[in-house]
């Protein structure tokens, strides 16, 4: 989530060296699929939990006072608690927090052949629109169907989807596809673990994505966002101790620097051809950071707001922590947290989170160019292509209202 920069209130935010705040709640860490890249897989011995709503409650309560910019409900599968959460979404929207987000993995979609289909999903969609709900994600593996439904164990879905759609844009929601890349993002053929020729490696992704960025742009969706890889293996995060279970350390999100330097160069010079087509969440000037990184600069990304602006709170515990990752580093409980009052400076980098590294990167540019005009103004800051890159993103962000899910696409 990136909100609105230059909107009264996130400017007085930024001026004050701060970031728009952004609130990560897993709901509940239950689910009905089988995903293999991931370890809250419902196949997974793990003690399911979900938050209680009285909890919640106070949790949206308190965020909203302390100006919190974005609420996200995530899961496991959020919708397992359809009632629950749609009243926690029009709860949040009563007290005004602007940027509502949740997602699904889809397994209401399946079935389309029953006969109370098209109501089933008319109701579930006008529920939703009667909230501020800004963005309904539905995550995608793979551009293949078939490898898709197998991944997930949701036989089905990908067709309810395309069926799906259509309502849901009547009822002025427009779902993002999700992509959480892996090795099967291009189909059925699995890009295989440590390719020792780099540049095959490349092609190999950047058609993963050209094809999955078509196959989503024909299925129907208006938006797309990307997820990077979150294994804990070959990326050197395996030190974290994550408290949210949506990593793994399977080969199919497992990939060593130089991958990942192949692998976020490939979306990087994809994403241009596409950005007309379909709203695209990534931001370029985000994975060229991160290929910075990846390729030895350390210095060169900005840190990630994990734990002075960005928060996660986990089912299992109902705590606060820096983010998803960083399970050591408890927080306390929500309500207690006096968020403006944080004192801490950026430092990590540990991990690729786009939901928290995305706009760390974007805004956090922002920030050192206030706090530094002289270095701006003289180019000293940042190369020529990571300036352009940052300017042509934010020109895109404005041209899709800050990829506004209750908007149609802006077809000039
Ligand atoms: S990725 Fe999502 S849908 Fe898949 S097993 Fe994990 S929580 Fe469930
Ligand atoms: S980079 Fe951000 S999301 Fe990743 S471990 Fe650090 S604080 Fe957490």
């Amino acid at each position: 989530m990136i909100p609105k920069i230059a909107n009264s209130s996130n400017i007085r935010t930024i001026l004050k060296g701060r970031i728009p705040g952004q609130v990560i709640i897993q709901y509940t860490n239950s689910c009905n699929a089988t995903c293999p890249q991931c370890s809250m897989r419902k196949t997974e011995p793990l003690n399911r939990v979900k938050l209680e709503e009285t909890e919640v409650r106070k949790i949206i309560e308190s965020a909203a006072r302390q100006k919190i910019q974005a609420l996200s409900f995530t899961g496991g599968e959020p919708f397992l608690y359809q009632e629950q959460l749609i009243s926690l979404i029009q709860y949040a929207s009563d007290l005004g927090i602007p940027y509502i987000r949740t997602g699904t993995n889809g397994f209401m979609f399946a079935n389309t052949e029953s006969n109370n289909y098209v109501d089933k999903i008319e109701r579930f969609a006008e529920r939703l629109s009667r909230t501020n709900l800004r963005n309904f994600w539905i995550s995608i593996d793979s551009s293949d169907p078939k490898t898709h439904e197998e991944m997930r164990g949701l036989k089905g879905v990908i067709s309810g989807i395309e069926k799906a759609l259509p309502i849901f844009h009547q009822y002025g929601i427009y779902p993002a596809a999700n992509l959480g890349i892996n090795r099967y993002t291009g189909g059925k053929d699995k890009i295989p673990y440590a390719m020792a020729d780099k540049d095959e490696f490349y092609d190999a992704f950047k058609t993963a994505f050209e094809g999955f960025y078509e196959f989503v742009i024909n299925l129907g969706f208006t938006m797309v966002n990307a997820c990077y890889p979150m294994s804990f293996g070959g990326d050197g995060s395996s030190s974290m101790k994550a408290v949210y279970g949506a990593v793994s350390d399977s080969d199919l999100i497992t990939f060593t620097k130089e991958e990942k330097i192949q692998l976020f160069r490939a979306l990087m010079d994809t994403i241009p051809t596409y950005r007309s087509k379909i709203r695209i969440f990534t931001p370029l000037v985000s994975l060229y950071s991160l290929i910075q990184q990846f390729g030895g600069k350390d210095n060169f990304s900005y840190p990630c707001r994990g734990g002075i602006d960005f928060f996660y709170i986990n089912a299992k515990d109902g705590n606060t922590y820096p983010c998803g990752y960083r399970g050591d580093e408890t927080m306390g409980k929500f309500i207690d947290l006096d968020v403006a009052a944080l004192r801490s400076k950026p430092f990590c980098k540990a991990c690729d989170w786009e939901c928290f590294r995305d706009p760390s990167e974007l805004i956090g540019y922002v920030i050192h160019s206030l706090h530094n005009p002289i270095r701006y103004l003289t180019n000293g800051s940042k190369d020529s292509l990571y300036r352009h890159l940052w300017k042509e993103d934010i020109k895109y962000y404005e041209l899709c209202e800050y990829f506004d899910g209750r908007k149609a696409m802006k077809t000039t």
